[in-house]
């Protein structure tokens, strides 16, 4: 409920407003989405996770997936009635132990009564029993589960737990997990975090992993199959694990010749963002059809299709980038997609000003060009791209034109400051664009306004690429 309110003071002036019902909160009945502007019934009311315990089973052969979630969550108002966000088949569902009724409603929705209010303030422990096959659940046309020829694959944004997991699905419910999947001997399980334990029994090897830190449910991955997996530490100490599908072919080479240097990256990172915000480090490549990468915490998904042409350490620099753009300082709404993509690509940019390769400017110069202004690129706003337009192109490349617009006008001194206070203020939170806006102003002292209405939040074309000679 706070958090709901929250989106809507801190949204700006093209904010759209999410109600939260007042009766819902009277009633005890709590609300079936957390108030996203683009997704409204993403999350849930009511309540705040706290810790995931995910204890599964998975058979590659015929994509069963079966286990126990145990949430412990906070009531944040009475609740007679909450929603998880979950798409599998439930059996039995216990909330304080004892058993609650449940139904399935909406695709994603689980409702659940327990037997007795639950009380603002107090812990909620709920259990969840479980099983599917999650390939075959289809919900607002998605299919997210990636099956391949050894296992299965949980990697998507912003839509994954659902085929996977029970949970209060959106990014302003950050907690920590210990996630245990047993596989069939000789297959791997891979998820984020520290490989805790590894134990084999009656042909089933099981492996416990941990997530110290906050993490928002769409980073939770889970890859099962065939994998060579590595362990090791990187310079600054941090443990790291690293698989590659033994399924690779002539890309495994390229694969392995660019996601073992992600301590390498992360130290360079570190040196430009501050810390580096997990205890744990690494990266997996699965042999997926998928084309895209995603920053799941401290162990990113990469497609194999980014190394089929030989390596690529620019999408290692940027799914290492979201680990402070995205992962650790999360979105507080969909709509704030620019403060994870034009980030991450701007970090793409500085790494290859530092490999001599061109400087961001000249990628600022090339990326303006590349684009004609009767092209399609320049209409969607990457700072409200709108609904299921998150990953356009403009989120990305004018995003990192925005950065480099404000570069160039606060110079790099304040332009570096900003990016390290953000993400120290923001550590293992949420954020809006507007109160990056705030901050960069703050910093430099200098009114910004027009400066992201023009790169943000203006249809079409910027009249003049950004100006390399602006900074005083
Ligand atoms: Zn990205």
């Amino acid at each position: 409920m706070q958090r709901a309110r929250l989106i809507a003071v801190t949204a700006g002036a093209v904010g759209v407003l999410v109600a939260v019902p007042a009766a819902a909160v009277d009633s005890g009945l709590g609300a079936p989405g957390i108030g996203d502007v683009y997704y409204p019934d993403y999350g849930n009311g009511g309540y705040d996770v706290s810790h995931y315990d995910l204890r599964l089973k998975y058979q590659p052969v015929s994509d069963q997936l079966e286990g126990t979630a145990t949430i412990l969550a906070t009531a944040k108002q009475d609740l007679t009635r909450f929603h998880l966000d979950f798409a599998l088949d439930v059996s039995a569902v216990q909330v304080n132990g004892q058993d609650a009724k449940y139904v399935a409603s909406g695709g994603h929705e689980l409702v659940v009564t327990p037997p007795s209010t639950l009380r603002a303030g107090r812990p909620m422990n709920v259990v969840v029993r479980y099983s599917g096959t999650p390939s075959k659940v289809k919900i607002d046309n998605l299919t997210p589960w990636q099956r391949t020829v050894d296992g299965a694959v949980a990697a998507n944004e912003p839509e994954m737990a659902w085929w996977w997991f029970p949970s209060n699905d959106h990014p302003l419910d950050k907690a920590t997990y210990d996630v245990s999947v047993a596989v069939p001997d000789g297959t791997k399980a891979i998820s984020n975090g520290v490989l805790t334990r590894r134990t084999s029994q009656f042909g089933w090897t099981r492996f416990d992993w941990r997530v110290s830190q906050p993490q928002a449910t769409y980073l939770a991955t889970l890859a099962i199959g065939k994998f060579d997996m590595r362990f090791a530490t990187t310079k600054s100490g941090l443990p790291m694990v690293t698989a590659y599908s033994d399924n690779l072919g002539s890309a495994a080479g390229a694969a392995k010749a660019s996601v073992e240097r992600t301590g390498e990256v992360i130290e360079w990172e570190s040196g430009i963002f501050g810390p580096y915000p997990f205890d744990a480090a690494g990266g997996y490549v699965p042999q997926t059809n998928v084309r895209f990468a995603l920053e799941t915490q401290t162990r990113s998904f990469y497609s194999p299709a980014f190394f089929a042409r030989g390596s690529n350490l620019y999408v290692v620099v940027h799914e290492n980038a979201h680990q402070w753009f995205g992962d650790s300082v999360s979105v507080a709404s969909w709509r704030d997609i620019w403060l994870n993509e034009g980030f991450a690509t701007y970090a793409e940019w500085l790494w290859s000003e530092k490999q001599g390769e061109g400087t961001a400017q000249q990628l600022a110069d090339f990326t303006y060009a590349f684009y004609p202004a009767s092209s399609s690129f320049w209409k969607v706003k990457p700072g409200d791209p709108g609904k299921g337009k998150e990953f356009h192109e403009s989120v990305y490349d004018r995003g990192a034109l925005a950065l480099q617009a404000l570069r160039n006008t606060v110079g790099d001194a304040a332009f570096f400051r900003t990016l390290r206070e953000w993400v120290a203020a923001k550590k293992y939170g949420n954020a809006t664009i507007t109160e990056f806006v705030a901050l960069a102003e703050k910093v430099s002292g200098k009114q910004l306004d027009e400066l992201f209405k023009t790169w943000l939040f203006t249809s079409g074309r910027p009249a003049a690429r950004p100006a390399a000679h602006a900074a005083r």
